[in-house]
């Protein structure tokens, strides 16, 4: 038998097993559930940070629920954005051509 400490609680408890590094199986629940729930929370903190999108006119962050390319507020006024989007079109233009 070998002394060893939980890594969930700290506690010393003997074993044979050379692999155990948890008191019980209540400890060893309890740390698989806290890296499955920080797993979990960094595959989310990616996923938004990957959907991060600004808006193609004025360029403020789109919220995640906007599946369009602008803002709210750049949509609900259509001929501005259209104004903007083909002044960015000629700055393209232009820049081709030199
Ligand atoms: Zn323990
Ligand atoms: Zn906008």
């Amino acid at each position: 038998m070998k002394n060893k400490h939980c890594e969930w609680c700290d506690h010393t408890f003997k074993t044979n097993i050379s692999y155990q590094i948890y008191c019980s199986p209540e400890c060893r629940d309890a740390a698989t559930k806290e890296k499955i729930a920080a797993r979990y929370q960094i595959q989310r903190r990616q996923r938004r940070k990957g959907k991060e999108r600004l808006c193609k006119s004025c360029e403020k962050r789109l919220s995640v629920y906007n599946d369009d390319t602008i803002c709210e507020t750049c949509s609900a006024d259509p001929s501005e954005v259209a104004k903007v989007l083909r002044d960015i079109k000629g700055l393209m233009n232009g820049k081709d051509r030199k």
